[in-house]
């Protein structure tokens, strides 16, 4: 079946008991035993499972192509919960230029753990291949990356990681599983935070893990869900569920919008350089363009001039909202190096942009208005 069916019909299903057509919400917190003691309808309490997160996982799975899913509060929780699968003395390899949260998470709470990480530059694969060691049991990419918007060779990545004996791992938030689906490349692990394009409205957190084919890992992460309870509640799953229903078309404008934005921002002198994966002159458009279906809603400028420039375009912005977080209805800009604190690789004079659903045109007006005289 094509993406946009899955994404209306994969774990949507009539309710039995009221013919009811949107899914109804399972607020309860535990289940019925039958006489006998068993659970003869699967669920039991709500940290376990619920019927609104078990339909979210199945969606989830159809999309990207895996065998299941599992859901969690936020994007972080999901990096979390999958990294306790590793052990103490397991080695990861990781982008430099992570999510700065995973990096956090890495670097504040594995290493101490036991975990030995090394940050690598995703885009040269020579490096990749030069940082696996006897131990490595994970390559974790994101791409495209934040804020620069680099591009990552999925298929390269999965082949270093197989002969490594570790598994492939990727972020795939920015692109969404209608951009790219990095299992068709040979990866075994997909992680969302769900708070972006997938909940689409900017009002819903969560985040999950998709599996390609490793049933146990899957298995681990229910029981982390179970025992670790960073789970989703029932309506942050039923509002994520009815986000993705529309994503397909959604996606389609950003990244109609996005394209435009980057043609009419890359002919402009007051900016430096534009980093969008759908631009010929993006370094790595020819690997974009192989394992991308859409190159999306994402893209940083450089504005020519220094920092102080760069806060002045933001500023004088009307439409674009200046806020962190990407994937919703309203175009967002945000200044990366001042929020990312002192570890940042974010350059001064860049900006980064969720573009989002409204009139292409009135987006641009925006930006000449604000780019003029800077
Ligand atoms: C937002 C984001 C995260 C973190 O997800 P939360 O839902 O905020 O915890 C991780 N990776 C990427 C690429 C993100 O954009």
């Amino acid at each position: 079946m094509h993406p946009e069916t899955l994404a209306v019909h994969s774990g949507h299903t009539v309710d039995s008991a009221t013919g009811a057509v949107a899914p109804p919400i399972y607020l309860s917190t535990t289940f019925e035993r039958d006489a006998d003691g068993s659970y003869p309808r699967k669920y039991e309490y709500i940290r376990d499972n619920n019927p609104n997160r078990h339909q979210l996982e199945d969606c989830l799975a159809a999309l990207e192509g895996g065998i299941g899913a599992a859901a969690f509060a936020s994007g972080l929780a999901s990096i979390t919960n999958l990294l306790q699968t590793l052990r103490p003395g397991d080695h990861v390899i990781a982008p430099l230029d992570a999510y700065f949260g995973t990096a956090h998470i890495l670097k504040d709470m594995y290493e101490p753990w036991g975990l030995e990480v090394s940050f690598v530059e995703m885009t040269d694969l020579n490096k990749v291949e030069a940082a696996v060691r006897p131990n490595t049991k994970l390559i974790w990419t994101e791409t495209p990356s934040n804020p620069l918007v680099a591009i990552t060779d999925l298929e390269a990545v999965a082949q270093i990681a197989h002969r490594a004996g570790a598994k492939a791992g990727c972020d795939n938030t920015w692109a969404t599983p209608f951009g790219q689906r990095p299992f068709d490349f040979g990866f075994d692990i997909v992680m969302h935070s769900t708070t972006k394009y997938l909940g689409g409205h900017g009002d819903v957190m969560g985040g999950a893990i998709v599996v390609r084919e490793d049933g146990a890992l899957l298995n681990k992460l229910h029981q982390l869900q179970n025992v670790g309870g960073a789970i989703p509640s029932p309506f942050d799953c039923w509002l994520i569920l009815r986000g993705i229903s529309t994503l397909p078309y959604r996606i389609r404008a950003h990244t109609y919008n996005a394209e435009k934005l980057a043609a009419f921002l890359s002919q402009h002198p007051a900016i430096e350089v534009v980093h969008y994966p759908g631009l010929v002159s993006h370094i790595n458009h020819a690997v974009a363009a192989r394992q991308m279906k859409l190159f999306g809603g994402m893209l940083s400028i450089q504005v020519k001039g220094n920092r102080e420039t760069t806060f002045r375009v933001a500023a004088r912005l009307r439409l674009f909202i200046r806020a962190t977080s990407l994937g919703g209805p309203a175009s967002l800009i945000e200044h990366r190096e001042s929020i990312e604190g002192p570890d940042t690789r974010a350059p001064e004079n860049l900006l980064r942009i969720s573009v989002g659903l409204e009139h292409p045109d009135d987006l641009i007006a925006d930006l000449e208005q604000a780019l003029e005289g800077v």
